[in-house]
């Protein structure tokens, strides 16, 4: 199966920013989606959106640092589609900081997030897609991890940890799965919200008003990769704001 229209799409983190607007894009296109993150209310709403203009749309509360919800999350596409597409690794949290700040919470969020979040997914959709015999990873990656910067680190850290990994997945794959990784610059998003440390926080913030991209540009990005012929993988897209140094 080619193109989007039809295929089954679940996306965590859909709740906002970069998931949101894939959710509304690919259910635009054709896509049956399956949407997860914490926040029930944001969920609800984006479904109803995605019914009103037609589209077909499933959601469950899901956090991706329990596996048990994760699994819950492709349980629900498999029994109401009976298949999974594609699973967009998309939930992320960069609580950015300094390593004198000792912010050690935020490394520990990130790091269950970020990499254990994305680990759970592979491990609950990939006995799956190997029944199928097809199957397509995203992973929602960053810029952070292509140019190192401080403050960055433990973040970036987390984004490049999936990297590496994803690339043994990739070879263990064989010929029937793909996996795609994804790495945004600055976006316009929430992420800033989660912040703790108030420094950083205004930084993003007053950065993300001054160059970031709207997230329907990564949106458009996964819809790319999704939509080339089974035999083509699309390994790494960078898409940054191009006044981003
Ligand atoms: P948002 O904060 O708008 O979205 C983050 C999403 O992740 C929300 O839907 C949030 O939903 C979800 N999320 C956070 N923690 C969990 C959890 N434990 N379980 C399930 N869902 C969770 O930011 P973005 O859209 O920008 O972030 C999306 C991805 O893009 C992240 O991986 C981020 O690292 C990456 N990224 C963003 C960039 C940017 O400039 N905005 C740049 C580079 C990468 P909820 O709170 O409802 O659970």
């Amino acid at each position: 199966m080619s193109g989007i229209d039809g295929k089954v799409i679940i996306i965590t983190g859909a709740s906002s920013g970069i998931g949101e607007a894939a959710a509304l894009l690919l259910a635009r296109r054709g896509a049956r989606v399956v949407l997860g993150a914490r926040r029930l209310d944001r969920l609800e709403a984006l479904a109803g959106r995605i019914s009103q203009a037609g589209g077909d749309c499933a959601f469950a509360v899901t956090d991706v640092t329990r596996r048990a919800d994760v699994a819950a999350l492709v349980n629900l596409a498999r029994e109401r589609h009976g298949r999974l597409d594609v699973l967009i690794n998309n939930a992320g949290l960069g609580l950015i900081s300094g390593f004198d700040e000792r912010r050690v919470e935020d490394w520990e969020a990130m790091i269950d997030v970020n990499l254990k979040g994305v680990l759970y997914g592979i491990a609950e959709a990939l006995p799956l897609f190997r029944a199928q015999g097809f199957g397509h990873f995203i992973n929602t990656l960053s810029t952070a991890g292509l140019r190192i910067v401080p403050r960055q680190g433990v973040y970036a850290a987390t984004k490049n940890a999936v990297r590496t990994l994803t690339e043994a997945l990739r070879q263990e794959a064989g010929d029937k799965l793909r996996v795609t990784n994804i790495s945004p610059g600055f976006v316009r998003t929430e992420f800033a919200d989660a912040m703790t440390d108030p420094t950083q926080k205004a930084a993003v913030l007053e950065k993300m008003e001054r160059i970031a991209i709207s997230p329907e540009a990564i949106a458009r990005a996964m819809a790319f990769a999704i939509e080339q012929p089974p035999e083509v993988d699309v390994g790494d897209i960078v898409v940054r704001p191009t006044a981003q140094d």
